[in-house]
């Protein structure tokens, strides 16, 4: 039976995506430097010596990537880099960046050393991406002034500055943009220890009264991502609040996420949706993503961004060159009893 349900990905609790809901929390909860960023160690203790580097020769940092699927703190990282260098922050998103002139403007508003963050860059399009070129390989700005037979074109010096690209699809980077980081970051889901770490953190600045063993029962259901956690904490308090003495137990915090619908490993209806179309509609697959999504009523790419990674991280769903596959793991999480064909389809393969 396939379950129907009024989540959508609009409304969905653990969307990765930042919601109005998370607007008035997010600014307090960024951590400000390299120290107060928990978890990423692999690209934490390059950053920092990458960062030490150029502040010793007095350079702005060479150009930065940073990838990975959505809420995993790509936007935080650029601000702590720019904390670190010393260097102000300017923020800006590919699909904000319409025409030649909007870049050329943020360019020249540069200052030296600067910090600029693109987020979403591979929404660049491609003649703004030419004109990107020559700013970050030799500092210049070439634009053309005038139409016709008239035109030239003119080159304007600009000041030594830091691109800091963020993504979720590093696959959909054209290969001169990609080619010119230097630094390159992938940012990965966190585990259940580094989100209780966080948890905690947030719960020490926002005020609020959270057991350990609470912050441990969000942490395991906020899908290592760490604005998840940030969102359950908030409203798992209201539920402390009107419930509770005020206190974030793991009593309290069990009651409420069973509540909001997210299960005990972090999964709602619309991945149970997902998997359970693959399992009873596929026969566990394997089922093509275009095939699925349209099955299912959603985008292809928003299944691909909100739903799988996390899915693939606890082992539930597998990526076969003939498409994706239910594994065992996820028919044991439904309580569907899985032939040994069906197993067979679902091994693990990547
Ligand atoms: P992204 O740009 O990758 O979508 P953000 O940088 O906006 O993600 O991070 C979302 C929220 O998660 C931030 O408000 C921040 O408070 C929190 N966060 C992200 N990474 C960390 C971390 N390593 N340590 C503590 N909090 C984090």
């Amino acid at each position: 039976m396939i379950e129907t349900s009024e989540i959508n990905f609009d409304n969905r609790v653990v969307t990765p995506e930042v919601t109005n809901d998370d607007n008035d929390i997010e600014l307090s909860l960024r951590p400000k430097c390299l120290a107060e960023y928990i978890g990423q160690d692999k690209a934490k203790e390059n950053l920092a010596v990458y960062i030490e580097a150029a502040k010793r020769r007095s350079e702005p940092l060479d150009h930065v990537l940073l990838y990975g699927p959505p809420g995993l703190g790509k936007t935080t990282l650029s601000g702590i880099i720019a904390h670190e260098m010393g260097s102000n922050l300017r923020i800006t998103s590919g699909p904000a960046i319409e025409k030649p002139g909007d870049l050329a403007a943020l360019l020249t508003n540069l200052s030296e050393n600067d910090v600029l963050f693109i987020d979403e860059i591979h929404r660049l399009s491609r003649s703004i991406e030419e004109i990107l070129y020559p700013a970050l390989e030799d500092n210049v700005l070439d634009i053309m002034i005038g139409k016709g037979p008239s035109a030239r074109s003119i080159r304007i010096d600009l000041p030594k500055f830091t691109l800091v690209g963020a993504t979720t699809r590093a696959g959909q980077l054209t290969p001169p943009l990609r080619d010119r980081f230097g630094v390159v970051l992938r940012l990965e889901l966190y585990n259940k220890e580094q989100l209780c770490d966080i948890i905690r953190r947030s719960s020490m600045i926002l005020g609020i009264p959270c057991e350990p063993d609470g912050a441990a029962e969000i942490a395991g259901r906020a899908r290592g991502t760490p604005r998840i956690a940030n969102r359950l904490l908030k409203r798992v308090r209201d539920f402390a609040d009107v419930i509770g003495d005020g206190i974030i137990t793991k009593e309290i915090a069990s009651i409420a996420l069973d509540r909001l619908e997210i299960d005990s490993l972090g999964l709602d209806s619309i991945d149970k949706r997902m998997l359970r179309m693959i399992i009873n509609g596929y026969n566990g697959g394997p089922v093509g993503l275009d095939t699925l999504a349209s099955a299912i009523g959603e985008e292809a790419v928003t299944l691909e961004d909100m739903c799988e990674p996390f899915l693939m991280q606890l082992g539930f769903l597998s990526r076969t060159p003939r498409g994706r596959c239910a594994t065992k793991l996820a028919y044991e999480h439904l309580g569907i009893k899985c032939s040994s064909e069906q197993e067979n389809n679902g091994q693990l393969s990547f």
